[in-house]
C-alpha cells in the first residue's frame, strides 16, 4: 500500500470512527433506543450485537414442525429468545397435522401459505429433492443440521405382554407364523412410509428373523391416531418419537419393547432441512437460523434445563400434551410397561452431544445409511446406491453448518473433523462402513434388494 493510499485509508477510518462516536452521543442525548419492537433488520443486529456482515437478509421464516420431542430445539429457540438474539425476529414455528401436510407444505412453499422448511424424518427431504413423494416434482432441498439422536420407541399392544418381545423377540418365528395361519398377522404403523420410524421397526422385526414384507402387515398412522388404534387393537405395534410410545405405558395399553437408542446407540433421529431456493437467497439468515438452534440444542442437552424444557414444549402452544408423558423420558427415565425400568440419561433423546460426537452436525455418511436403508427394503432402485454420495453431497449442506459453527464461536473440539461418523454398530452385530454400503447390505439376510 503506498502512503497516499495508507493516508486515505487512515482518513476514512478516522470518519468513519468520527460518526460512529457521534451516533453514539446522539443516541445518549435522545436516551436509549426503545426496547421493543425493532423496526428494522439492521436495529435488531445492533440491539443483538450482530456484526454488520452477518445481517441476515430477511428477519422471516416459517418453520414446521410435528409435536415430538425432536422438535423441541426449534420451539425453544423461538422462547428462549435464541432465534432473535441473531437477528430473525419473525420466525413462525408452525405445527404440522401430520408428515403428509409437512410435505404438502414444504412443496408449495411460505409465499403460497406453506412453510419453507423445518423438521425432517430421513430422507424425507431426499425424497422431496428428487420428486419421490411430490408427484415428480422435484423441489431442491438442503439438509442444514441435525436436530436430535435417540428419543424413539416401539410400543407394542397390551395383548402380546409376557410372550417375551422386546428387543430381540423369543421364538419370533413360530410366533408371527402363529399370528399368520390364525389370520392376524401381526400390523406394526408408523407415522409415515420410507423413512424413520418404519425403518426402526423394519431393522428390529429384520433382525430377529422376521421378514416385515412377508410376515406382517405394515400401515402408516398419524401419531395422535396412535393410541386409540392399539386401544381398539387394530395395530399390534408403532412407532415414533415420544411422547407418544411412553403414552402407550401411561394410559395402559401396551408396553414398550425397546428404546431406538438400545438397537443402535447415538442414532441420526430427524433434521433441519429447508428448501434450497430459500437457503440460496438468504445465506446469512440461514446461518442465524442455525446459530441460533444449535444455542436451543445445548440449552436442551442440559439435563439441568429439561423440566423447563417439558414445560414449554408441552404447553398448548405447541404439543399440547400431559407435562407427565414428557417428563421421564427426557430425564431418561423409563417405565417400560412390561416390569423393566430404565434410568440412564444416555438413552433419552439428545440435542448436541451423544456416546459418538456431535448431534447436532448433519453427518453425511448418516444420509447414506438411510439411502442404502431405502435401497435395502427396495424403497429406492439397486442403482441409486452408485449415485447416492453425489447426491449427498448436492442436497447436505454440512459446509454452511461448519460455517455457522465458526461463526458462532463454537469450540474446535465440538465441530467434527470429517463428514463420516466412520463404521456404525447395531444391536445384533451387523455393522455398516460407508465406504462399503455393498458389504453391509450383503452382510444382512432380510431384504428385498
Ligand atoms: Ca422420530
Amino acid at each position: 500500500m503506498s502512503n497516499f493510499d495508507n493516508n486515505i485509508s487512515r482518513r476514512r477510518f478516522i470518519a468513519t470512527a468520527g460518526a460512529t462516536a457521534l451516533g453514539s452521543l446522539l443516541l445518549k442525548a435522545c436516551g436509549n433506543p426503545p426496547e421493543d419492537k425493532p423496526t428494522t433488520t439492521t436495529a435488531t443486529a445492533a440491539k443483538a450485537n450482530i456484526s454488520p456482515e452477518q445481517v441476515p437478509e430477511t428477519t422471516k421464516v416459517k418453520l414446521g414442525y410435528l409435536p415430538i420431542v425432536e422438535a423441541a430445539p426449534l420451539v425453544i429457540a423461538k422462547e428462549k429468545g435464541f432465534f432473535a438474539k441473531y437477528g430473525m425476529t419473525d420466525v413462525d414455528i408452525s405445527k404440522q397435522a401430520n408428515w403428509g401436510a409437512a410435505r404438502d407444505n414444504v412443496k408449495i412453499g411460505s409465499s403460497a401459505g406453506g412453510i419453507d422448511g423445518g423438521q425432517w424424518q430421513m430422507p424425507m427431504p431426499y425424497l422431496i429433492s428428487e420428486g419421490i413423494i411430490t408427484d415428480n416434482q422435484k423441489i431442491p432441498m438442503y439438509v442444514l443440521l441435525q436436530l436430535n439422536t435417540q428419543g424413539n420407541a416401539i410400543a407394542i399392544s397390551g395383548k402380546h405382554k409376557g410372550t417375551g418381545m422386546g428387543l430381540k423377540i423369543d421364538n419370533a418365528k413360530a410366533a408371527f407364523d402363529k399370528m399368520k395361519s390364525e389370520g392376524s398377522k401381526f400390523k406394526a404403523a408408523y407415522t409415515f412410509p420410507k423413512a424413520n420410524q418404519e425403518f426402526w421397526i423394519r431393522y428390529w422385526l429384520a433382525a430377529n428373523g422376521i421378514d416385515p414384507d412377508v410376515d406382517t402387515e405394515l400401515l402408516t398412522v398419524p401419531s395422535a391416531q396412535t393410541v386409540a388404534n392399539m386401544k381398539t387393537g387394530t395395530m399390534d405395534a408403532f412407532s415414533t418419537g415420544d411422547p407418544w410410545p411412553y403414552r402407550i405405558v401411561k394410559e395402559k395399553v401396551g408396553f414398550l419393547s425397546m428404546l431406538t437408542a438400545e438397537m443402535w446407540k447415538a442414532h441420526p433421529e430427524e433434521y433441519l432441512a429447508m428448501r434450497s431456493d430459500w437457503v440460496d437467497k438468504n445465506p446469512k439468515a440461514t446461518k442465524a437460523m442455525l446459530k441460533a438452534i444449535m444455542e436451543a440444542q445445548q440449552w436442551c442437552d442440559n439435563f439441568e434445563n429439561r423440566k423447563e424444557m417439558v414445560q414449554i414444549v408441552s404447553s398448548r402452544n405447541y404439543f399440547d400434551v400431559p407435562v407427565d408423558v414428557l417428563e421421564a423420558p427426557m430425564m431418561g427415565k423409563y417405565d417400560m410397561g412390561d416390569g423393566r425400568v430404565i434410568d440412564d440419561k444416555s438413552l433419552a433423546s439428545l440435542y448436541w452431544k451423544d456416546a459418538k460426537g456431535s448431534v447436532s452436525y448433519p453427518y453425511q455418511s448418516h444420509d447414506l445409511w438411510f439411502l442404502t436403508e431405502s435401497v435395502r427394503w427396495g424403497f429406492l432402485p439397486k442403482s441409486s446406491l452408485a449415485t447416492a454420495k453425489d447426491l449427498i453431497k448436492k442436497v447436505n449442506r454440512e459446509d454452511l453448518w461448519r460455517e455457522a459453527a465458526k461463526e458462532a464461536g463454537i469450540p474446535a473440539s465440538d465441530i467434527p473433523t470429517s463428514t463420516s461418523r466412520g463404521i456404525e454398530e447395531f444391536f445384533d452385530g451387523i455393522k455398516f462402513d460407508p465406504e462399503n454400503p455393498q458389504a453391509y447390505l450383503d452382510s444382512l439376510k432380510i431384504k428385498k434388494a
